[in-house]
């Protein structure tokens, strides 16, 4: 399925394969132009079950084009190979691979980790959502980590750009995501606001930091959303994680959405001020910018366009997180 002359032709030489999904592979490759290895997405659309996947991957291509964060991976290039109707998104190369690969090989995180982490994850959710874009899928395995151990938001393949009606946000729909993260009001099938469905995923994520488990069993589905109704998140003995962890995830982890805590509530909670302070004097002398990595200056402009509004809104995006495990 990798048109390895397609690649060559356009500067890229194989490596490796780095993961696959449900609609095509991540590969690495080496960029002849940028003299280092990139990452390709390749995106096979005869793969597609959805009449609109024209509008979906055009959405996201969008999106991906108009953001620039360090904690967002950054898309170089994409390349449309018309006739195998498969889209290249070259991007740049996370070596470190992705959070619940890292949590998988390292058990549970410090806490000062967790937090480092998780501050760039809030961050890059926090431009987003500045941005009107949720990303509806965020999960360990859509977080990669550079050479530098930096976080970046990945698979923007369920992100919807948020759109207003008197000045309110117009509720998704569409049930989104992977279940063990999704929050209940999306999974009860409420209209819900992505930006704060969002949060909770990221709740999910600072447990799974923490305890190297997910927070909820998500066997079955409709028990898990009657637990998650009633606030009742267990927190095993092992590891020992402090009280302040454990009730920034309880404020995170709400079922009311109006009382769910918010990303600069987050950001301000005693736990991140304390822990980001541990970190800031533990890691004082191994600190490391932003990313690292040099940018030509001519792909700047693709990065900051904006994304045109004239796409027709086709619903709400592919209709089960299913077509998508
Ligand atoms: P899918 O839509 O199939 O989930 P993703 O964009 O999430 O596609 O990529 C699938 C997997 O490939 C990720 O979970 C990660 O392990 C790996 N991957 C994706 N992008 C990169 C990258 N830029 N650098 C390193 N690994 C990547
Ligand atoms: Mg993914």
């Amino acid at each position: 399925m990798i048109d390895k002359l397609f690649l060559e032709k356009n500067g890229y030489t194989f490596k490796s394969n780095l993961g696959a999904g449900m609609y095509g592979k991540v590969v690495c490759a080496y960029s002849t132009q940028r003299q280092r290895k990139v990452a390709i997405k390749i995106v096979d659309t005869k793969k597609f079950n959805s009449d609109n996947w024209e509008v979906f991957l055009s959405r996201e291509m969008e999106i991906i084009r108009s953001l620039n964060h360090p904690n967002i991976v950054k898309t170089y290039q994409i390349l449309e190979m018309k006739k195998n109707r498969t889209v290249y998104m070259v991007m740049e190369l996370c070596v470190e691979g992705d959070l619940l690969k890292y949590i998988k090989n390292k058990g549970a995180l410090p806490e000062h980790s967790s937090c480092r982490f998780f501050t760039q994850l809030c961050e890059a959710i926090q431009y987003l959502h500045s941005r009107d874009v949720a990303h509806r899928d965020l999960k360990c395995e859509n977080l990669l980590l550079d050479t530098f151990l930096n976080l970046k938001v990945c698979d923007f393949g369920f992100s919807k750009r948020l759109t207003y009606t008197d000045g309110q946000i117009k509720l998704s729909e569409t049930y989104c995501g992977t279940p063990s993260y999704a929050a209940p009001e999306v999974l009860s099938r409420s209209p819900y606001n992505p930006k704060v469905s969002d949060v909770w995923s990221m709740g999910v994520v600072l447990y799974m930091m923490l305890y190297a488990s997910e927070p909820f069993n998500a066997t079955n589905i409709g028990k898990m959303v009657e637990v998650q109704k009633k606030h009742r998140i267990s927190f095993p003995n092992s590891p020992s994680v402090s009280s302040e962890a454990q009730d920034l995830i309880q404020s995170i982890l709400h079922p009311i959405v109006e009382w769910r805590i918010t990303i600069s509530n987050i950001l301000q909670s005693t736990w991140m001020l304390r822990r980001g302070r541990m970190e800031e004097s533990d890691e004082a002398s191994t600190s490391v910018s932003d990313s690292g990595q040099e940018e030509p200056p001519s792909e700047k402009a693709t990065e900051d366009k904006e994304l045109s509004n004239d796409i027709s809104d086709p619903g709400e995006g592919p209709s089960t997180a299913a077509e998508r495990q």
